[in-house]
């Protein structure tokens, strides 16, 4: 079956936040596409995305952040995996961000990310972000306490102040050439259940099991709340937020590698030109190599 992925795109991009609503996303939804057909497009969609981040990388003037969000078992690093298999790794960094360190915690909350930004012309890959700190943060308040923010100035509209703290931030992102792309892995609470106990049953995943994913999965609808609220205050133009639907791993992949694609698209990134008398010295340095054929010297 044939698909636009402009056509994918438009069902999860978050155009219009201030109406958007968490449950309009069906996390089981794969828009009729077989799984077949889509794996053949993601194939065609790692080689597309490896030619593109040559070409970022040989201009050197834009970057590319992606931001994935999720519960835990969303599927946040199997999207690592697959979609960014083709990219060279000289041109692209993972980051992960865990519960922060004690020198994390005597920084704001943006700092840790900000020294893992990506340069001009690679790909940065946050799994895990500053969103946490309004969201696992939010959930669990008495976290907040331990951050070392002065008291007086932790105040009921400290959510608030984050988020635009945060559009700040991305716009003077995107003014700078970084691309922001956010990806909310929207898995369900079965699903979630399902990945758990394969993580618990199967010896190869027991190592990626946490008791405090069983803590967390105990405050869904505290999180659901947390997440619905942040994309709706931070889906900008200069970040935007896609709201994915998790439950097919395939089909998650498939929408995140079509986002990264048609925003690289869109950047119009072409191969620097060797023009004028920079073209006539290689010219030059050209022939002068032919001529030196080995063999040919003595
Ligand atoms: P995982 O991604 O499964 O390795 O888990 C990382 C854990 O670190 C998650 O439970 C996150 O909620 C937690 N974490 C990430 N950032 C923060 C933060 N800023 N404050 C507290 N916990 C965090
Ligand atoms: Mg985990």
């Amino acid at each position: 079956m044939k698909f636009k992925s402009a056509d994918l795109l438009k069902h999860y991009r978050v155009d219009a936040p201030d109406r958007f609503a968490l449950k309009s996303v069906d996390c089981g939804d794969t828009r009729a596409i077989d799984k077949d057909a889509a794996q053949s497009v993601l194939a065609d969609d790692v080689k597309r995305l490896s030619d593109l981040q040559e070409r970022l990388y040989a201009e050197d003037r834009w970057a590319l952040l992606i931001v994935l969000q999720g519960m835990d078992a969303a599927g946040k690093d199997s999207v690592v995996a697959h979609v960014m298999s083709g990219v060279n790794p000289q041109g692209c960094a993972v980051h992960s961000f865990k519960a922060p360190s004690t020198e994390e915690l005597d920084h704001n909350f943006l700092w840790r990310t900000t020294t893992r930004l990506p340069a001009r012309g690679r790909i940065g890959i946050f799994n895990r972000s500053y969103y946490e700190d309004v969201l696992v943060v939010r959930v669990h308040r008495e976290l907040l306490r331990r951050a070392k923010i002065p008291r007086t100035l932790i105040s009921e509209n400290i959510w608030q102040e984050r988020f635009q703290d945060i559009r700040a931030f991305e716009r003077h992102l995107a003014r700078n050439g970084i691309l922001v792309l956010k990806f909310f892995l929207h898995v369900s609470k079965e699903e979630q259940r399902r990945r758990l106990l394969d993580r618990l049953e199967e010896p190869a995943k027991r190592w990626k099991f946490s008791l405090d994913d069983i803590n967390e999965r105990k405050r869904w609808d505290d999180y659901m709340a947390a997440y619905e609220d942040m994309i709706r205050a931070t889906s900008r133009p200069t970040g935007r937020w896609y709201v994915v639907p998790a439950d097919h791993k395939w089909f998650t992949r498939l929408v995140v590698a079509s986002a990264v694609i048609e925003a690289l698209e869109g950047l119009g990134l072409a191969f620097p030109k060797v023009e004028g008398a920079a073209l006539k010295e290689m010219h030059k340095v050209r022939a002068a190599l032919l001529a030196k054929k080995p063999g040919k010297d003595r």
